[in-house]
């Protein structure tokens, strides 16, 4: 064979092989859209559903997202949240690319009276994502970010995570507050709050919203705004997943230098007592600009002691000034804290990976931190080489106060620090013992506190729950009756409508 003959036979047979491949990969992926049998699933109150194949099969069909299915190459993937200590398998999974795919997954699951968990980041700390048996609908395909210099908003989908608002608002030299870690999804976090670096200084997450897109339990795509729905407008803002599924958010920015001082600071556990004294007043006193987080935090094998996170985005002249005495406050053993990118610092604390330790958390309001509750927290504190421990405040206050109590469903104005018991384990070890603990050390925290986090909702009673919506709780379940009447999206803090069920 000559060398121009033996080329070109490479070339046809890379060409047929190319060709198989594609009709192969076809043939795979129309097999993928093949519903093969009846489904059987439960509904909301936990009924025998069974879904007929062809009915699943025209929900596939009407999708330009995936429906995924237990057996298929993605649903593994797909049915996972944060926490690998919660395994749920959901009956069938919609991923949508577009609204028109929320509306039809969502028309499904009412008509055929499902169980039906929305995911956007899956972070929900006890698994409010996902489900055993029911409809999950994964908008991780819905991620996308336009930033709008000029007018200062951002129009941000409702499946994106935190990461990818704060780098394309960055690139303009704008930001909103976002939480902590930056694969939180922006859908779960802002409509039930949204803590973050910068919420002294611009208020909670859901403070910066100017508009909110979704498509509500009856199918129908609505649009809450001041000018439009302004009822659903003041109840998305902390009345979290309970009334649709948000397809896009309006937020407001604002100009911040890219750079910030940040960064760790941790201290011996023997100083724990004039430290945790030290944060309660000068976090109390601090100026927007500052954020600091601080408590105790034991890493097995690692690393126990007194940690502060300090993030300050103010004038840089006056940096030292802020930050000098939480260094001597006492003796420093790791000092991180300096000029650092903001949207580095707000991956400081991602978790590499996800899959590896369980969790479990507890976590109540302060106005203030009282001397009772330094001292519970301290007389509580036991390290133990099977968990991870973190009692941290997260730092409130600032602007998150200035806003009017009646202004947004959020209903815990008066927060200050929100006290977080957060505990992990490798999987494999019997969480049992150390979650009893855990509920045990923060019932003797709990009565210092005042209301707790609905994002971080765990297994808290229905009526403790709704206790916990305070002054707004009748307002919302008067919306929740308009829009979800029948209860179709139960699966957050829920607020159970008159007529329905829990
Ligand atoms: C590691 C970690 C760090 C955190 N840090 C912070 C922090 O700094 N600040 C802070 O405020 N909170 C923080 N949280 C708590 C966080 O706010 C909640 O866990 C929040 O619910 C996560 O949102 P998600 O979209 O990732 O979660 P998911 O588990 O996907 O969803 C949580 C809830 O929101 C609903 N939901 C999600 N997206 C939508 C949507 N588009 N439309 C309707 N309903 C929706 C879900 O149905 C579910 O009920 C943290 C949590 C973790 C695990």
């Amino acid at each position: 064979m000559n060398r121009r003959k033996f080329v070109s036979s490479g070339i046809a047979a890379a060409v047929a092989a190319a060709l198989a491949n594609q009709r192969l990969y076809a043939a795979l992926l129309a097999a993928s859209d093949t519903v093969e049998a009846e489904v059987n699933a439960i509904s909301g109150e936990g009924a025998e559903v069974i879904l007929q194949r062809a009915a699943v099969q025209e929900l596939a069909d009407s999708l330009r997202g995936n429906l995924l299915l237990p057996g298929h190459a993605a649903y593994e993937e797909a049915r996972r949240i944060l926490n690998p200590s919660i395994d749920k398998h959901p009956a069938l999974i919609v991923q949508p690319k577009g609204v028109a795919d929320v509306k039809n997954a969502v028309d499904f699951a009412r008509d055929s009276n499902l169980l039906v968990a929305v995911k956007c980041g899956g972070h929900s700390p006890s698994g409010k994502s996902t489900c055993d048996g029911g409809m999950m609908i994964d908008l991780s395909l819905l991620r996308s970010v336009r930033v709008d210099p000029d007018r200062r908003i951002a129009q941000v989908s409702g499946g994106s995570l935190l990461g990818d608002m704060d780098h394309d608002t960055m690139a303009f030299g704008l930001v909103t507050t976002a939480g902590t870690v930056s694969h939180t999804g922006v859908g779960g976090l802002t409509l039930g709050g949204g803590f973050g670096r910068l919420a002294r200084r611009f208020g909670l997450a859901l403070d910066n919203v100017r508009g909110v897109e979704l498509i509500t339990a009856d199918g129908r795509f609505v649009r809450a705004s001041p000018d439009e729905n302004p009822d659903l407008y003041w109840g998305v803002r902390g009345g979290g997943g309970n009334f649709g599924i948000a397809t896009s958010f309006e937020f407001q920015l604002h100009p911040m230098d890219r750079q910030v001082i940040g960064g760790d600071i941790m201290f011996p556990i023997s100083e724990a007592p004039q430290l945790l004294r030290f944060y309660a007043e000068y976090a109390a006193g601090a100026p927007d600009e500052l954020y600091l987080d601080g408590g105790l935090v034991s890493i097995p094998g690692q690393f126990s002691g007194v940690w502060f996170h300090v993030c300050y985005s103010g004038d840089k002249a006056l940096a030292d000034k802020f930050i000098d005495p939480i260094r001597k406050a006492g003796t420093p053993v790791v000092d991180t804290v300096g000029p650092v990118d903001y949207t580095a610092i707000q991956k400081s604390a991602d978790v590499s990976d996800p899959r590896a330790r369980g969790s479990w958390m507890k976590s109540g309001f302060a106005s203030e931190i009282s001397e009772g509750m330094i001292d519970a927290i301290i007389d509580g504190w036991e390290e133990h080489p099977e968990r991870g421990m973190f009692v941290v405040w997260q730092h409130a206050g600032g602007a998150i106060g200035r806003v009017p109590d009646d202004a947004t469903a959020f209903a815990h104005r008066h927060v200050r620090h929100d006290t977080l018991f957060l505990m992990d384990w490798a999987m494999g070890v019997d969480p049992a013992p150390h979650v009893k603990w855990l509920r045990d050390y923060f019932a003797t925290v709990e009565p210092y506190t005042y209301g707790f986090y609905t994002n971080d909702v765990m297994d808290e009673s229905q009526a403790k729950v709704n206790r916990n919506y305070l002054g707004h709780y009748d307002r919302l379940v008067e919306l929740k009756n308009k829009y979800d009447p029948t209860n179709l999206f139960r699966l957050n803090a829920n607020i159970v409508p008159t007529a329905g069920s829990a």
